[in-house]
């Protein structure tokens, strides 16, 4: 496996590949099963894999996690050594912004897919997003690259990126890796450490999988009542079930989208996608789930932690 840091020995190790299919997987470290589920995709699918590891700066926020977020370089790369990819690229800040961050040039997806969700609890998130990926695409110049869809609304922008700027890229999603609580696996778990903030983690999936199963069993919420309305129930029955109040967690957005055009519904039907974001103290937990899921993930059964009546 090689480790590669600057922008030249990628583009020479692209060379050195040049008849072959080559998958990249972004990503900001801290590996975990998640992202290794991204990995396995990518072999599947391309001659040659390449991971990079970056922590993004221009994707944070002045008061966000960027300097304590976890960076554990020598274990990611065991990882990576050990699922058989062919190179990492972890660059500095210097090698991806050399004039620093604010004279750049930047991608601006379009504020349909931004002015909401997390683009609103994080205003300049998904230009960083949008931009890094963009200069990791012109670098190592991928045939393929693999997203999570645990990240759905960054999925979507990436998705609509590519169109909108012809890239000659195929984007693969990736289903959610969750742990058998169901909690949705991310870097920023390990923030989590007590009691009450674990048990405080399992309220998104419980939140998410409360709603799809009424809209399964009762088929009410499709029919005629209003999703805010009832996700508003459901997020307070959660927490008075795992007696937790909103001194532990609170509610970023509780919402619903219509996945083909991510505009916001309210009435939902096969085509919606039910999206959550809470904080437990200062971390930010999102997850989503979809109305009508596919593929490897409808089999999946998860713990479902508290019992919900509304
Ligand atoms: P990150 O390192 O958090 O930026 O994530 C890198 C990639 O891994 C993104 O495409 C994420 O959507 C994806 N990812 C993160 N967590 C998960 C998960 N639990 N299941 C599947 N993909 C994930």
């Amino acid at each position: 496996m090689k480790l590669l840091t600057t922008i030249e020995e990628c583009r020479q190790f692209r060379e050195e590949h040049s008849g072959k299919t080559l998958a990249l997987i972004p990503t900001m470290g801290a590996l975990h099963d998640g992202h290794l589920t991204l990995l396995e995709q990518a072999k599947e699918k391309a001659d040659v894999v390449m991971v990079s590891i970056f922590v993004n700066p221009l994707q944070f926020g002045p008061n966000e996690d960027f300097e304590r977020y976890p960076r554990p370089l020598e274990d990611d790369l065991e990882k990576c050594q050990s699922m058989g990819i062919n190179a990492v690229f972890n660059p500095s800040s210097e090698q991806l912004y050399p004039n620093g961050q604010h004279s750049l040039t930047q991608i601006m997806p379009p504020a349909h897919l931004t002015d909401k969700l997390c683009g609103k609890s994080r205003p300049g998130h998904f230009v960083g997003v949008a931009t890094v990926v963009q200069k990791l695409f012109a670098i190592t110049q991928p045939d393929i690259a693999v997203f999570g869809k645990k990240d759905a609304q960054q999925l979507k922008i990436i998705e609509q990126m590519v169109i909108d700027l012809n890239l000659p890229i195929t984007i693969v999603p990736a289903p959610t890796a969750r742990a058998a609580s169901g909690l949705a696996l991310s870097s920023r778990n390990d923030y989590l450490r007590t009691e009450l903030e674990q048990k405080a983690a399992l309220v998104p999936f419980t939140v998410l999988s409360h709603i799809k199963s009424l809209t399964e069993q009762q088929n009410n919420l499709k029919q005629s009542k209003s999703f805010k309305k009832i996700a508003q129930q459901v997020w307070q029955q959660t927490l008075d079930t795992l007696k937790l109040d909103e001194k532990t967690i609170t509610l970023d957005y509780l919402e619903a989208v219509d996945t083909r055009t991510f505009n916001t519904v309210d009435i939902l039907d096969e085509y919606s996608k039910v999206l959550i974001a809470c904080k437990i103290g200062k971390t930010r937990l999102i997850d989503n789930i979809d109305i009508i899921e596919t593929g490897s993930e409808k089999t999946k059964q998860h713990t479902q932690p508290v019992a919900c009546a509304v």
